[in-house]
């Protein structure tokens, strides 16, 4: 079928319209199927390999997630029970990460842990003022000092007007170092962010070591540096699989953290917590009272209204496997991601910069090639178009600032990467090698297109 002149599909619909509203009604079932038919074209979410986020739901997270379909989360007086199941939420995981006032501190689910991020930075920038203020110093422009973080950082100091101080990667130091920060942090750093979980390689960042550098940082100095703890997928990984790390509010300069619900909380897309160490490190200020749903409501967030079944969906989950079915699912992913870490060093071409040691960081295994002339000439960004081919998504990157020669490719093991499927996996990177041994790279004809891989 066609468009006539003024973009406007005829009856009957035989393409799906691409510029312009149809004039007329159509078959709902039949616009359904053509919409199906084209997303078959998506890619197999299950076989992406590079994301962090959940791939794998049981049939009850559908039914609560189609029986919450008109659930407005803001909407606390009409849904009063979906907003205690979001409390009920904030408690457990204040209690996971060692809350001292667990069942009264402050904390909110977002959208993700971008959303989350905001709120943090935002709360540690109004705390800031304020301490400058009371003391009756100037208020200059205010900085946050972190390490190689996701693009939300990046994202929450534009839009707030907040220097970055991101400590570069090194060639020899991938993640941030006490001493680094030390070197950054001044009066006018609203918090430092650590990183529990690097995008990058999936590398924990040594909370504590840099909390007690900021101690002595105090002690000599008198300035105060608050610590956020950015564990979008660590914060739902630690608490059960490496408990004897401390890295959370056991910490005192821990004053908020973050994570994904729909990272390895398990929870569907659009699930993210933030929660404070207790009320008084959330600004009053940043918190609204509406009233026009009825009731008086506060809310902190940047979005107002919003889908309640992540949250629903989350809590689930929490009830569902608890503390022990947490575990025992991370743990495997930790296993498969060992054995993947095993195999690819068997194979001698790669060198694993992580191999998803849990006490370490993620379920995940990044590394570089070792020698491109090993593999035929081939870089890891053949081998990741090879791969995908057989519908693996395990896209190859160059690693930020300094690093920026150094390209990696990163598996992120989550639940549903099994560990079949890591040996089928396994199988096939064998024969990607020996195709490229086979067939050896001609440079001058091989075309290989380089996309940007964005990282979420
Ligand atoms: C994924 C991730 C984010 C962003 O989280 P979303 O839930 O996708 O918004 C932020 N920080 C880190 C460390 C992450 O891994």
């Amino acid at each position: 079928m066609m468009e006539n002149n003024q973009g406007t599909p005829c009856h009957p619909l035989t393409v799906l319209p691409k510029r312009a509203i149809p004039s007329e009604e159509n078959s709902g079932t039949l616009v359904k199927n053509m919409i199906s038919d084209e997303l078959i074209l998506d890619g197999s979410a299950r076989l992406n390999l590079a994301t962090f986020c959940q791939t794998s739901l049981e049939p009850e997270i559908h039914q609560l997630m189609d029986a919450a379909i008109d659930k407005n989360l803001i909407d606390k007086d009409e849904y009063p029970v979906t907003a205690e199941i979001e409390q009920r939420c904030v408690r457990m995981l204040a209690r996971l990460w060692h809350a001292p006032e667990a069942d009264t501190t402050m904390g909110c689910s977002t959208v993700g842990s971008s959303e989350a991020a905001m709120l943090a930075g935002l709360a540690a920038k109004f705390n800031w003022r304020k301490r400058r203020m009371l003391a009756g110093q100037p208020v200059n422009k205010p900085n946050l000092v972190c390490g190689p973080v996701q693009v939300c950082w990046h994202k929450f100091c534009r839009y707030f007007d907040i220097e970055l101080r991101e400590i570069p990667m090194s060639k020899n130091r991938l993640l941030m170092s006490p001493e680094e920060v030390l070197s950054r942090v001044d009066e006018n750093t609203i918090c430092v962010v650590a990183t529990f979980g690097v995008t990058f390689t999936g590398q924990y960042e040594p909370v504590l070591e840099i909390s007690k550098a900021l101690d002595e940082f105090e002690a000599t100095t008198g300035i105060d540096v608050p610590l956020h703890v950015d564990a979008a997928s660590g914060g739902f990984l630690a608490p059960f699989c490496a408990e004897q790390l401390v890295w959370d509010f056991r910490i005192p300069r821990v004053k908020s953290i973050n994570a994904s619900g729909h990272k390895y909380g398990l929870a569907p897309l659009g699930a993210g917590w933030v929660i404070w160490r207790s009320t008084r490190d959330l600004p009053e200020e940043l918190i609204f009272n509406v009233n026009y749903l009825g009731g008086e409501m506060p809310t902190f967030a940047l979005n107002f209204s919003r889908p309640g079944g992540q949250i629903i969906s989350q809590y689930y989950n929490l009830v569902r496997y608890g503390f022990e079915g947490y575990k025992r699912q991370h743990n495997s992913c930790y296993e498969v991601a060992h054995y993947l870490a095993s195999q690819l060093q068997k194979t001698g071409l790669f060198n694993l910069i992580f191999r998803g040691d849990k006490a370490q960081g993620l379920p995940a295994v990044a590394w570089t090639l070792k020698n491109p002339q090993k593999l035929s000439g081939y870089t890891l960004y053949e081998f990741g178009d090879r791969l995908r081919q057989r519908g693996w998504q395990i896209p190859a990157y160059s690693l930020p600032d300094d690093c920026c020669e150094t390209v990696i490719q990163r598996i992120v093991v989550r639940r549903g990467f099994t560990m079949d499927l890591a040996q089928v996996l396994i199988n096939d990177m064998k024969s990607c090698i020996s195709h490229f041994h086979d067939v050896p790279v001609d440079t001058e004809h091989e075309i290989i297109s380089r996309k940007a891989f964005n990282h979420n």
